[in-house]
């Protein structure tokens, strides 16, 4: 049977790097930020970066997953660690860290966070994509000392992104204190931005897991119901042209999947996922058990087939994309 009239559910193969776990916000669920005096904060160095990359490539990565603690140099030890090894602003370092990888033969996707419509463009001609969870367009305590997460900066920065037609990913984190119609109105808010800007390739339905030692340790995560029937509710409210996300290392997909989810997602065989450090990626086999023998899985990149169609992407990664993809769109697999 042609693999178009098969139930296709994609995935990238990405490596994860954390390039700095210091950052201005205290979400109340937060174990990946440390302050600047904790010993476990750090700023990744670049040839750590580099051996990462390499590894990667290696291993047919086609994704460099930048991630961040958001605007961190709000404190001035993080920008005299920065300047440590050779520079005044994160985003200089941000731009040769993708340059680093696309010399590797990775493109690049950049979370840095809330950014205004300058930092955006300058970042667009290295990102295949980039992203930036919305979480909730709802007040929630657990974000009450997180001035990044007012929901009103965080759609300024995806609609920046959409304007500048940088294809785009956001999310939903459930479970932090918003209600079912705060989620409604997160997808509503989502789905607009897309019909304005056309620049939304995925949203993630992402749940909320405890981690110790954080003011929200003692609360429950959401019930696989509720991901369901957010899942279902985003498959409904979002525009047909937009994936539905699952995180396959914290929670089980094949129900997900049939209720429409049809992403799972980076998946990294080279580094752990930093952000959830106790879930494991299941490998690409794992996957393939996981979602059952009823659905193909297919190997995409950062930038989706539909933006690669549209060209949104640079002169810079042109080679890479052309490298990468076939004629479809998906990962190139010969
Ligand atoms: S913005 Fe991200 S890194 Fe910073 S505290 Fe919130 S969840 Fe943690």
């Amino acid at each position: 049977m042609a693999i178009e009239h098969l139930h296709v559910v994609t995935y990238s193969r990405n490596v994860f790097i954390p390039v700095t776990n210091m950052c201005r916000n205290h979400c109340a669920y937060c174990g990946f930020r440390h302050s600047p005096d904790d010993p476990q904060s750090f700023i990744i160095q670049p040839a750590h970066v580099e051996e990462i990359l390499q590894k990667g490539a290696q291993s047919g990565c086609t994704e460099a997953l930048f991630t961040f603690g958001e605007r961190p140099e709000e404190d001035a030890a993080y920008v005299r660690r920065l300047s440590a090894i050779g520079y005044d602003n994160t985003l200089d370092y941000l731009l040769d860290l993708c340059r680093m990888a696309i010399n590797a033969g990775l493109l690049p996707h950049c979370n840095p966070g809330v950014l205004s419509y300058e930092e955006l463009a300058s970042l667009k001609p290295l990102n295949a994509s980039m992203g930036l969870m919305l979480e909730t367009t709802a007040h929630v305590q657990a974000h009450d000392n997180s001035p990044g997460k007012v929901p009103g900066k965080r759609i300024e920065s995806i609609a920046n992104a959409g304007k500048l037609k940088i294809p785009f990913t956001t999310g939903l984190l459930v479970g932090i204190g918003e209600t079912r119609s705060d989620r409604l109105e997160s997808l509503r808010t989502i789905a607009e931005l897309h019909r304005q800007y056309g620049h939304i390739q995925e949203v993630i339905i992402q749940n909320f897991t405890p981690k110790p030692g954080t003011p929200m340790a003692g609360y429950e995560p959401p019930s696989f119901e509720e991901m369901l029937w957010t899942v279902e509710l985003a498959k409904e409210v979002l525009p047909e042209d937009i994936a539905v996300q699952v995180p396959p290392n914290l929670i089980s997909p094949r129900v997900l999947i049939e209720h429409g989810a049809s992403d799972l997602g980076g998946i990294s065989t080279q580094t752990i996922d930093h952000i959830n450090p106790e879930h494991k990626w299941p490998t690409v086999e794992e996957l393939e058990q996981k979602v059952g023998s009823s659905i193909v899985l297919r190997e995409r990149l950062a930038i989706y087939p539909q933006y690669i169609h549209r060209e949104w992407f640079s002169e810079d990664i042109r080679p890479l994309v052309k490298k990468l993809a076939d004629d479809k769109g998906y990962k190139r697999t010969t």
